[in-house]
């Protein structure tokens, strides 16, 4: 007997079909003998819409109700799947966030898990009974407001429930059958890796491989859960996320990783003189926008541009925030480019090899793709192209490296 947590994404639990699919895997489960608890997360596209009306609404929206917006779609997938689990005779209750309580801190729209009080569900589970948790949402107390813990956040619910529940595996089910060496739907000839390193997943995750979020494996690292990513649709062995040492094969490179939610803002003719970057970044990261690649050029006649990335979302804001402290800043302009993507390439083996780099700009400047910004990491190396690229340049690293199948 094990206890085990189930996660479920939007895919999984898309239509009516799907949601009694996930009842009776779940109840599989049960029957087996082990105690269960799921997540899941809201039907495919629904979070995209509401968060979308809350951006045709106005783009400086409060983050506070955005949160009390797209925490809704978790709500209705957790009742639906409760009725189909007691449908086909599993006793089950559903859960949103601050019933269990998943308390966060107030970093509405990218909450981080404070804590989960996990007594009550494991007194129920012993008894038989499987909760069924709303993924993405929790709650900050100061407030007392809902809140949610960033897109694809159920990962991270799941993953924080494994921990404070105990469990023995949190499995994620999804609708690739595990972790690939890179997006299967951008290029068929992809490898499924059996397993993957803590370490090389998370600065995967971190580059835009979407199928575990990036605090999810961060927190998976660090409390030691078991994660498994597995298809909802097919019975076939998923990916095993381990330590490194788990690991015999190490590649140089093992995985290349995408991501179109990146805009690339430039301020020309800033001054160039101490203290100017504190002020560029310091009100960013206080309006909790992140800053990802920053360039800036060796200064000329007492002025420098400066390049930086932010994610996509985060663009509006970031503009509105430098465009107010203009004067103090005392720059001439600022461009957004928010048609422009990251590619990453990642692996462990880098530690110890050279020429990686190398190998990627040699293989985008064969394909006659410009680079427009560079940034590398002791397992990692990013580059930035326009967006029209995207699949282009992923399908010529991904031969580059060896790893069609
Ligand atoms: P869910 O709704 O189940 O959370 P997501 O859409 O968040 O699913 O994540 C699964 C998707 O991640 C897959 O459909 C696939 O297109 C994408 N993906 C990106 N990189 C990878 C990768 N390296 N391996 C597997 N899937 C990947
Ligand atoms: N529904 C949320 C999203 O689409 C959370 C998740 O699916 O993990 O981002
Ligand atoms: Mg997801």
């Amino acid at each position: 007997m094990a206890r085990i947590v189930m996660k479920f994404g939007g895919t999984s639990v898309g239509d009516l079909d799907r949601i009694r699919n996930v009842a009776a895997r779940v109840k599989r489960e049960v029957e087996a003998g082990n105690q269960v608890a799921v997540v899941v997360s809201a039907m495919a596209g629904t979070t995209n819409q509401l968060v979308k009306w809350c951006q045709d609404l106005s783009p400086l929206h409060d983050a506070r109700e955005y949160d009390v917006v797209v925490a809704t779609g978790e709500q209705v997938t957790i009742g639906l799947v409760a009725i189909a689990l007691q449908a086909i005779g599993v006793e089950a209750r559903s859960w949103q966030g601050w019933q269990v309580p998943i308390v966060t801190d107030n970093a509405h729209g990218k909450a981080r898990v404070e804590s989960i009080e996990g007594a009550e569900l494991i007194r129920r589970m012993e008894e038989g009974q499987v909760p069924v948790v709303a993924g993405f949402q929790g709650i900050e107390t100061a407030r007392n407001r809902v809140t949610t813990l960033g897109r694809g956040g159920s990962d991270l619910s799941a993953v924080a429930l494994a921990a404070a529940l105990k469990a023995d595996r949190c499995d994620i089910y999804t609708d690739v059958d595990g972790v690939y060496t890179t997006d299967p739907r951008i290029v068929p000839r992809a490898k499924k890796l059996e397993r993957i390193s803590y370490e090389e997943m998370l600065e995967l995750a971190s580059v835009g491989a979407k199928v575990l979020q990036t605090r999810s494996v961060e927190l998976a690292m660090k409390e030691g859960v078991r994660v498994q990513v597995l298809s909802s649709f097919e019975d076939k062995p998923g990916s095993l996320v381990v330590d490194e040492d788990e690991i015999m094969e190490k590649p140089i490179v093992s995985g290349i990783a995408y991501s179109r939610d990146e805009a690339k803002v430039t301020l020309r003719r800033l001054p160039d003189r101490p203290g100017v970057a504190a002020r560029v970044f310091g009100p960013l990261s206080a309006s909790n926008v992140n800053v990802d690649m920053i360039v800036q050029n060796i200064g000329a006649d007492g002025s420098t541009d400066m390049t930086f990335t932010v994610g996509r979302a985060d663009l509006p804001r970031a503009q509105d925030i430098l465009n107010k402290a203009k004067e103090e800043l005392g720059f001439e302009a600022m461009v957004a480019d928010p048609e422009v993507a990251k590619i990453s390439v990642v692996g462990i083996g880098m530690r110890t090899h050279a020429g990686v780099a190398s190998t990627m700009f040699k293989a985008l400047a064969e394909k006659g793709i410009n680079i427009q910004v560079i940034s590398t990491s002791e397992i990692k190396v990013s580059v930035l192209v326009a967006s029209e690229y995207t699949e282009l340049a992923v399908r010529a690293l991904h031969t580059a490296y060896g790893l069609d199948a």
